[in-house]
């Protein structure tokens, strides 16, 4: 175990990572260990355990054993016990911020902005089972069809690295308000936070094996979960790549899957929109959460007559983020999750180079010799079929462009095999939903970045996914909608054989 000091390195870090099966912390049946670093340092600070098919399948057994309980609970019984897990999340906000903080290198202070968001998850998801009817059908006094929603037993929840802890609550919360059991595998980059979840799970009163916890590489753990039989649904956040591969191998069980997948999202600027807020809005977007965000407003088309003017203020203003340690308040972008992914966007940053033209950032900040830092960067001039308008960077890059009319802008906008999310901004209302209906995305925020409304359905088209969650969404999701049909008056029944 390393010794090397570590800005913000938390108090009593943990230095084992286990499992958590039928309410058990466990190792791997086989013994096995992967080193998890911190992107600061870069030095390993804990072993966790690596998971395999035959942890996966005691996970699964565990799950099924609670399905029975936890499925008949009533509703309003289920969503107590979330009202619960939200309390005990919010508890420990402090904690789980340092400790997402250390892993990630998310900022801390964007770190508890997760917290609260993933609190918001569990108690949005308890309202929604409440509050949610099954849908009847009166076909006159003949007949009545009723809606029968059943949980569909054991879910297979596989998340990645960025924002950790709140894209498990995104899954795990509308899983158990359905009434499912679980398995989940979190990334395997940033374990740590999700070592909270047996604590937090537990004082809420989850029953154990209710929700299980198997960590791992994602082509062994993960694909031992997307193989097993006994587990009718993967819901999948992660790069396009691996979702792709995890719905080919769901094809052997016909499994129901849910795909958020990658992005590489327009911003659409007018000339006629208000550019102070649309830059404010354009730096949070592209740049908070270190760059590595799946709805990042990473492409950005700027209409002829203010191209110049806002692509200069967008250099100045990236060259003006405070790039530093993650668990400094002051810091805006920390560090990138992994030495790897740090390789991966620097590369990207060469390839840039020799793409466009660089007007901002593009190299480590000179007062942070070590960790895996990168000051927000700036392409101009960007072409359509250059790599990086085309391809998800995941860190603090951006690349501008500029149109001369509205359909070129939509034009540009469509031209990646991404539709994630899009922003558009201009002072005309009919010009905004115009464009906002002809962009091809899942997501359209008008003068906003990415500001979320939890009833609304949250996915993307094209290779940025399948499936849409959120509100309503999910629970159809998680569960398996039964028609039942009732006759009330007389069936009339053609009578074979009768004559
Ligand atoms: P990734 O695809 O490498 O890994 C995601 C998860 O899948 C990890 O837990 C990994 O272990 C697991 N995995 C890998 N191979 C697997 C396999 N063969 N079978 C089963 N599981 C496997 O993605 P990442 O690098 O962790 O995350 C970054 C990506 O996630 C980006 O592309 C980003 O856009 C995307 N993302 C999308 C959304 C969204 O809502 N659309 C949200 C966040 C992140």
């Amino acid at each position: 175990m390393s010794t090397k000091p570590t800005t913000g390195r938390p108090a009593d870090l943990p230095e084992t990572i286990r499992h958590w099966i039928g309410g058990g912390l466990l190792d791997s049946a086989d013994g096995a260990t992967f080193p998890v670093h911190d992107p600061v340092s870069n030095t390993p600070y804990a072993v966790a355990a690596a998971g395999g098919p035959e942890d996966v399948d005691r996970a699964v057994a565990a799950a099924r054993a609670a399905f029975p309980g936890w499925s008949t609970l009533g509703n309003r019984e289920r969503a107590r016990v979330l009202y619960r897990v939200a309390d005990a999340v919010e508890a420990r906000e402090e904690r789980l911020a340092a400790l997402e903080t250390f892993d990630s290198g998310l900022p801390i202070t964007q770190a508890r902005g997760q917290a609260r968001r993933a609190a918001e998850n569990f108690r949005y998801f308890a309202d929604v089972i409440v509050a949610l009817g099954e849908e009847a059908f009166r076909a006159g006094d003949q007949q009545i069809n009723y809606v029968v929603r059943s949980p569909v037993g054991v879910a297979g929840l596989i998340t990645p690295w960025n924002t950790p802890f709140m894209l498990e609550s995104w899954k795990l919360a509308p899983a158990l308000a359905s009434g499912c059991t679980l398995v989940l595998k979190p990334a395997e980059w940033t374990p740590l936070s999700a070592s909270l979840w047996p604590e937090i799970l537990t004082e809420a009163g989850v029953p154990d094996g209710v929700a299980n916890i198997v960590h791992g590489v994602g082509e062994r753990a993960g694909q031992a979960l997307v193989d097993h039989p006994l587990v009718p649904l993967i819901s999948f956040t992660g790069s396009t790549d691996t979702g792709r591969h995890i719905v080919r191998s769901s094809a052997e069980h016909l499994k129901t899957t849910s795909m958020e997948l990658g992005g590489k999202s327009p911003v659409v600027l007018f000339a006629d929109a208000d550019l102070d807020a649309a830059l404010d809005s354009v730096v949070f977007g592209v740049f908070s959460l270190n760059g590595e965000r799946c709805t990042a407003g990473s492409r950005v088309l700027v209409e002829r007559p203010v191209y110049e003017e806002f692509t200069r203020r967008l250099a100045e203003r990236a060259e003006r983020v405070t790039v530093g340690p993650p668990a400094d308040p002051a810091t805006e972008v920390g560090a990138l999750v992994h030495a790897e992914h740090y390789a991966r966007v620097l590369d990207y940053v060469e390839i840039g180079r020799g793409e466009a033209k660089l007007v901002a950032g593009g190299s480590r900040p000179a007062h942070l010799p070590e960790g895996n830092y990168l000051q927000p960067t700036v392409f101009a001039d960007v072409a359509r079929d250059a790599r990086i308008f085309q391809e998800e960077i995941f860190g603090p890059v951006v690349a501008v462009a500029p149109f001369d009319d509205e359909a070129e802008a939509v034009e540009l906008a469509n031209a990646t095999e991404f539709g994630l999310a899009a922003y558009v901004w201009t002072s005309d209302l009919k010009r905004g939903h115009r464009v906002a209906h002809a962009v091809e995305s899942g997501m359209v925020w008008i003068n906003s970045h990415n500001v979320r409304d939890l009833r609304t359905p949250f996915g993307g088209v094209k290779s940025s996914g399948l499936g849409r969650e959120g509100g309503a969404h999910s629970i159809d999701f998680y569960t398996e909608s039964k028609i039942v049909h009732v006759m009330l008056g007389e069936a009339h029944t053609p009578r074979f054989g009768a004559s």
